[in-house]
C-alpha cells in the first residue's frame, strides 16, 4: 500500500510517499480503509522534532483518520466489518490501511461527510475540555478565542455559542475574522490589532475576559495575562508561535489569575472526562448546532504542501488529505 514515510525529522518536504507492508491489528485493534485524514498543527510539529513528546523514526503521521473498518483483530467486541468510524488515538493514519485501538473509534454521525468525520475528533474534544471540562466556561460568559478560523478555533467558536457564552475571536486576517463572524463570533479582532488588549477589555464590559483558550504562545501569552478578567481562567492549549513565553508567577497572584493546561492524549486517558465529552458533543452534533468546519482537501502526494500550508497560515478549518 501507500503511505507517507517520515525517516528524518524536519521541515515538511521530509514527508515521503512509499509503498510499505498494510498493517496488521494487533489484539483489541481494528484495521481501517483510510478515506481522510485530518490534519493538526501537532501533526507538523511532531514531524518537525518539536513535539511535546519524542518523535521516532521511521514513522507514518496521522494521528486522526476516518473511513470502513476493514478487520478486526483478536478480542475486538461490538465493531463490525465494513461500519464506517473515525478514530481518535490510531496511528499511520496517511496511509491506504491503518489500525486504531478498538477504544478509540467514534461512530459517525449519518449526516457527516468523510471530510466532516476526519475534522472531528482532535478539534471538537479539545475544544469542549477547553470550554467546559478545565475552562469551567458558563452561559453568558466571554470567552477569547485565537487563531479563530483554524480547526481548533472555529470549533471553539460554534460550541461557545452553542453552550450560551459570547466569544472574542482573533486572527490575523479580514478573511479569517469573516470566517469567525459567521460561525457566530460577537467580536472579532485582527491579531496585530495595537489596541487589541484594551479592545478585548472593552468587549468584555471593560473588566477582561473570564476565559482564554490560549494557542498562540510566546510573546502573546502575557498579552492574553493582561486581556483576562480578574480571576481569569487562562487554558493553555498549544504555542502556535513556537517562541518561549516569559511568566512572572507573581504576575498571575495580582489578579487572581490560573493558569490551566489542558493536552487531549492525556486528558483521553481520564474515562469521566472522555465520557462527559463524548455524551455532550453528541447531543450537539445530533441537534445540527456543530459541523466541522472541512478546509482544503490534498491527496496523498501532496501530503508535504498540506503541512506547508498549514505551517504558513494558508488554511482554514481542518486541513483533509485523502490517501
Ligand atoms: P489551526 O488550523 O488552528 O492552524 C494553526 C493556526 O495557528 C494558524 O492558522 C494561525 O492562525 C495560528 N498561528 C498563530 N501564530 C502562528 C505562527 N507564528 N505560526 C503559525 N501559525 C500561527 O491548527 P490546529 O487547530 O491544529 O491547532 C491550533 C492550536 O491548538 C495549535 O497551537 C495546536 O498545537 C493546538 N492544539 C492543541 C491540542 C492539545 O491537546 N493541547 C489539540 C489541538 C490543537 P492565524 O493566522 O489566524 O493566527
Amino acid at each position: 500500500m501507500r503511505a507517507i514515510v517520515v525517516e528524518r525529522l524536519g521541515p515538511p518536504e521530509v514527508l515521503e510517499v512509499r509503498e510499505v507492508p498494510v498493517p496488521q491489528p494487533g489484539p483489541g485493534e481494528v484495521r481501517l480503509k483510510v478515506e481522510t485524514v485530518g490534519i493538526n498543527f501537532a501533526d507538523v510539529l511532531a514531524v518537525a522534532g518539536e513535539y511535546l513528546t519524542r518523535t521516532r523514526v521511521p514513522y507514518t503521521p496521522g494521528m486522526e483518520f476516518a473511513g470502513t473498518v476493514d478487520a478486526l483483530g483478536e478480542g475486538v467486541r461490538g465493531v463490525q466489518v465494513g461500519q464506517k468510524v473515525t478514530s481518535l488515538g490510531g496511528r499511520g493514519g496517511l496511509a491506504e490501511y491503518a489500525v486504531s485501538p478498538a477504544a478509540a473509534l467514534i461512530p459517525v454521525p449519518e449526516h457527516f461527510t468523510a471530510a466532516q468525520a476526519a475534522a472531528f475528533p482532535v478539534s471538537y474534544f479539545t475544544a469542549y475540555h477547553g470550554l467546559k471540562t478545565l475552562g469551567h466556561g458558563q452561559e453568558g460568559e466571554w470567552v477569547l478565542v485565537q487563531a479563530a478560523a483554524g480547526a481548533l478555533g472555529t470549533a471553539s467558536i460554534q460550541l461557545a455559542k452553542a453552550l450560551g457564552m459570547n466569544v472574542v475571536a482573533m486572527a490575523s486576517t479580514e478573511e479569517k475574522l469573516e470566517i469567525a463572524r459567521q460561525l457566530g463570533a460577537d467580536v472579532t479582532l485582527l491579531q496585530d490589532d495595537p489596541d487589541r488588549v484594551q479592545k478585548v477589555r472593552e468587549a468584555a464590559g471593560g473588566k477582561g475576559v473570564p476565559l482564554i483558550l490560549e494557542v498562540v504562545g510566546g510573546k502573546r501569552f502575557q498579552e492574553s495575562l493582561d486581556m483576562a478578567a480578574n480571576r481569569g481562567r487562562i487554558i493553555v492549549i498549544g504555542n502556535a508561535s513556537r517562541e518561549q513565553a516569559n511568566m512572572r508567577p507573581v504576575e498571575l497572584m495580582k489578579r487572581n489569575l490560573t493558569v490551566t493546561g489542558l493536552w487531549l492524549t492525556s486528558l483521553m486517558g481520564d474515562q469521566e472526562a472522555t465520557r462527559d465529552a463524548a455524551r455532550a458533543l453528541t447531543s450537539l452534533v445530533g441537534s445540527g448546532r456543530v459541523t466541522p468546519q472541512v478546509g482544503p482537501t490534498y491527496p496523498l502526494a501532496e501530503s508535504a504542501r498540506a503541512f506547508q500550508d498549514l505551517l504558513d497560515r494558508k488554511t482554514t478549518g481542518k486541513v483533509i488529505i485523502e490517501p
